[in-house]
């Protein structure tokens, strides 16, 4: 087995482990971050996109309500690249009384939440889909964010202050000397080889998963709530803003515009696997439902994709054990040593992507005072590689490059459409990522996620990853009908009008021309992909 030695295993590498990490990194210790599969494919790659202002949580949790409104202008800083200032309203549908509304400016400017009213007549203006029966609007500063852009983002800072990355690794022992921790193993999935981090500290970034790993160190019984919701993207931007229906936190009650599409979202059940999450088929029409309440004529429009996501809830003593849409979002950081007699573990659960610096910068503070270190936290001073000379995301930025490129679209062939992937793109992620999947890829440059669902693009990005030499002939089948597989889950729930057509055209592209379904494939060695 592999040894190396650090001061700090992080585990997971999703927003919150990708922060710790980061703040770690910039802090001056030696950082590893270990994570089972892709960076974000966990929660931070399965939520609705929204860059939260505060709005959502001035009743319900003004704490995190305070926490969202003074991140977003952070994260707006530091992650440029991976956020689009669509600003939000609040608004009340002829649906809707305006108990909650008429308390809405006060809630706000006690949780330090900068929110005014707009007239309804601006607010048709600016969204002209908007509920022609509108009763009233306020306007709030949320935003649109793309979650696998701000973690990457993160991870490559702390890759510049030489934090080190494992993906698709499993930690499966946390090893102790006496009531401290001192190494962490983790499983290669892909290798199929263990690796083992001798280290000081351990913090426990596992979101809904963080229970689970906690035990491994035998720390039994931390409650970590899944809280799982599921969501819609239709296929054009519906809105340009994002839109929250002004009434107490509800299912669908938010749509967020996102790159090309918008989504709708979400629900929150308590699941009792964060790997067996479902999208069942009435919470998708419960989803349309709500959509119309807001944009009449929502469901006339194309759902391209549903997925799901698990919360990571800490167990909330105030509500019922199954009740987390009512359970509190904030933050909580579990200290083993006091807790367990274990020195050397923390675990972090809860808060909300959008808050993922601040969590870092919690926990990493605890475990200095710990560790008798003074050393001060530096990430929101300082913006992430990528987005340090950027502005903020715009919509139509890939045509715009694309356009004023001396090179494409004359020589660089555009590989898929809906995204406007181009052949250059495609082939730089493929160099970052050696063994990747199609889904891995995907996540970087969101190849597949437009329309057709991969229908067109899927066989050309393997025929070319074939091409390079990257993958043999058996490997190129495996890395398309794993993708196709993974679209699929996400594609049978909203499976009616024109995604089915599309569907059937893909499905008879795929079939018919190229049998997927019997091409041969080579022996599994690996955990099995998942994705959305
Ligand atoms: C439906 C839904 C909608 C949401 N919408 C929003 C929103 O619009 N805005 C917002 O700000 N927040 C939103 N959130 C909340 C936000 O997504 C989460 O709070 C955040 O993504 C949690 O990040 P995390 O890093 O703690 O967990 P995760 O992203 O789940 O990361 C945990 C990681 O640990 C890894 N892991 C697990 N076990 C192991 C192991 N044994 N070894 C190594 N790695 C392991 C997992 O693979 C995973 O990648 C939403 C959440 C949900 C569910």
């Amino acid at each position: 087995m592999k040894t190396i030695n650090t001061d700090v295993v992080v585990i997971g590498g999703g927003s919150t482990g990708a922060g710790v990490v980061r703040d770690v990194a910039m802090r001056g210790f030696r950082a590893v971050l270990v994570e089972r599969y892709d960076i974000a494919q966990g929660t931070s790659g399965r939520f609705h996109g929204l860059l939260h202002s505060g709005g959502r949580y001035i009743a319900s949790d003004p704490e995190s309500a305070t926490e969202c409104a003074e991140e977003n202008l952070i994260v707006k800083k530091i992650n440029a690249n991976a956020v689009e200032d669509t600003g939000g309203l609040f608004v009340v549908t002829s649906h809707d009384d305006e108990e909650y509304a008429d308390k809405f400016l006060e809630r706000a400017a006690a949780a330090k939440v900068p929110a005014q009213e707009i007239s309804v007549a601006e607010a048709l203006k600016r969204e002209p889909r908007l509920d022609p029966k509108l009763k009233r609007a306020f306007e709030v500063l949320d935003g649109s964010v793309d979650g696998w852009q701000m973690v990457w983002g993160a991870i490559r800072s702390a890759q510049a202050y030489g934090a080190q990355v494992f993906t698709y690794h499993k930690v499966t022992t946390i090893e102790r000397a006496g009531d401290a921790v001192c190494a962490v193993v983790a499983r290669d999935l892909r290798a199929g080889t263990d690796l083992r981090v001798e280290c000081s500290f351990v913090l426990n970034c596992g979101g809904p998963w963080a229970g689970q790993i906690a035990a491994l160190a035998h720390c039994h019984g931390v409650e970590v709530v899944p809280g799982a919701g599921i969501m819609v993207a239709m296929n054009s931007r519906l809105t340009q803003t994002v839109l929250n229906r002004c009434v107490w936190p509800a299912d669908g009650d938010i749509i967020v515009p996102d790159h090309p599409v918008c989504i709708i979202g979400t629900t929150d059940l308590k699941a009792e696997d964060p790997d067996a999450l479902t999208i069942p088929s009435d919470q998708v029409q419960q989803m349309l439902d709500a959509g119309e309440a807001m944009i009449p004529g929502f469901r006339k429009a194309r759902p391209l994709h549903a997925w799901a996501g698990a919360r990571p809830l800490i167990k909330d003593s105030r509500v019922a054990a199954n009740d987390t849409r009512h359970m509190a979002r904030g933050m909580s950081v579990i200290d083993h040593k006091a807790r367990d007699g274990v020195a050397g573990l923390l675990t972090i659960a809860g808060g909300k992507l959008t808050t993922y610096r601040l969590m870092a910068e919690r926990i990493v503070d605890i475990m200095c005072e710990e560790m008798g270190e003074k050393r001060q936290c530096r990430t929101a001073d300082e913006a992430v590689p990528a987005a340090s000379d950027r502005r903020l995301y715009t919509i139509g930025h890939r045509l715009e490059s694309i356009e004023h490129s001396t090179t494409t679209p004359h020589h660089d062939h555009i590989i898929c459409e809906c995204e406007l992937v181009t052949r250059g793109m495609l082939e730089n992620t493929m160099d970052l990522l050696p063994k990747g999947q199609l889904d891995d890829v995907r996540r970087q440059i969101r190849l597949g996620m437009g329309p057709c669902q991969g229908g067109f693009c899927s066989q050309r990005a393997t025929g070319i990853a074939h091409e390079r030499g990257d993958i043999d002939s058996l490997q190129a089948n495996e890395l398309l009908t794993t993708f196709l597989k993974n679209r699929w889950i996400g594609l049978w729930p909203i499976l009616y009008g024109k995604q089915l057509r599309q569907s059937a055209l893909d499905n008879w592209i795929h079939e018919g021309t190229l049998d997927v379904a019997h091409l041969p494939q080579p022996a599994l060695d690996t955990d099995k992909e998942e994705g959305q």
